[in-house]
């Protein structure tokens, strides 16, 4: 296990200031395909997102590398991307874990689009038991059900109960999968109600794809009042990443801005070596919040509107045009992070 002080920023603050937590939890994705395209995807996945697969190698390091930080309370989740359009991939992923020995994946996330009938979803739920997985998560919820048929999730989640146990199967939200929100059928104003209605229930962060689509829909704040807040606690309080099928790594829920490869630096190494103020466009994002970036954007061209959702809104759309006008290379990507602006994701960027 790490100490605090074995990273370098928290070594060079004083003691009164808040420290770097450790990261015991890393959300990573098998791929950025998707079978649906929510409206409130953090990223920009779907199914013409262009995507490797979470190589077998990538996932091992980043297990030892978690349990190396943080000992028996790492926690690894599988999902996507849809983890179901790449079956074949988590298999692997899952066997190899448990042949190293470092014990069954805390979740696997899914949006039960491929439980179609009774047989597969036996196979596949026994498989992910005798593999060791402790939760299996099923998506239920007026953004999934515009794309995934609910009697596929209401069979997945009805069956894995009886499989698994009900203790581990979520499904989020319950009473979307018991009372559903078909949007599927809807007319685009009654679909924006129900996604309205949703995001206000539950708490949505307006990064990837939702920045752009459910930004617009949500209660409007005006720039001067976004710029009181910078996002230093976001930086230093997330206690786990996101890592991408490229091996990119996102701080908590910060989506599209890379801090690190571990293809490059383990996760553990790059725990230690961050000092989120020698770090250019984060170091801006850390003492100043998004609207920090607004001058270097301004001068490169960008036209602020006045009014946003919130922060991730306005560092969205700032990010979105470093990213179409190549400012920020190291830290602005991939492309499928911005995949809603281009419709379709280079999984060699
Ligand atoms: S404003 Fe940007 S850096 Fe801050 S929490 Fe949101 S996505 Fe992360």
């Amino acid at each position: 296990m790490i100490d605090l002080n074995d990273n370098i920023y928290n070594q060079t603050i004083a003691r009164s200031e808040p420290k770097f937590k450790v990261w015991t939890w890393a959300g990573v994705m098998v791929t950025y395909r998707c079978t649906a395209a929510c409206r409130f995807c953090y990223y920009g996945c779907g199914p013409g997102v262009k995507s490797p697969v979470l190589s077998v190698e990538t996932a091992i390091s980043v297990y030892t590398s978690l349990k190396r930080l943080a000992g028996d309370a790492a926690k690894i989740h599988l999902s996507g991307g849809e983890v179901g359009v790449e079956w074949e991939g988590l298999s692997s992923i899952l066997k190899a874990i448990q042949a190293e020995g470092l014990g069954g994946v805390e979740e696997v996330e899914t949006n039960a689009f491929w439980a179609t009938d009774a047989k597969i979803v036996t196979e596949r739920v026994r498989f992910l038991d005798e593999t060791g997985v402790k939760t299996l998560k099923i998506s239920a919820d007026p953004f999934h059900q515009e794309f995934v048929d609910i009697e596929n999730v209401r069979r997945l989640a009805r069956m894995a109960e009886d499989i698994l146990g009900a203790d581990r199967v979520k499904v989020r939200w319950k009473e979307y999968m018991d009372d559903p929100v078909l949007t599927a059928g809807m007319c685009q104003h009654d679909r924006d109600q129900a996604h309205l209605e949703s995001i206000s229930k539950f708490k949505a962060r307006f990064t990837g794809r939702a920045a752009f689509e459910l930004g617009p829909l949500a209660p409007q704040k005006t720039v001067e009042e976004i710029a009181k807040h910078n996002c230093a606690s976001q930086f230093l309080g997330a206690k786990g990443v996101h890592i991408d099928p490229m091996g990119n790594v996102f701080n908590g829920l910060c989506s599209g801005i890379i801090i690190g490869n571990i293809n490059q630096t383990p996760l553990d190494q790059l725990w230690k070596q961050i000092d989120w103020r020698s770090m250019g466009l984060i170091d801006i994002l850390f003492r100043s919040g998004p609207a920090g970036m607004l001058e270097k954007a301004d001068k490169a061209g960008f036209k602020a509107s006045r009014y946003y959702s919130g922060s991730c809104h306005l560092c969205t759309s700032i990010r979105d045009f470093f990213y179409k006008t190549g400012n920020h290379k190291s830290i602005i990507g991939p492309a499928q992070c911005y995949a809603y602006a281009s419709g379709d994701g280079d999984a060699n960027s």
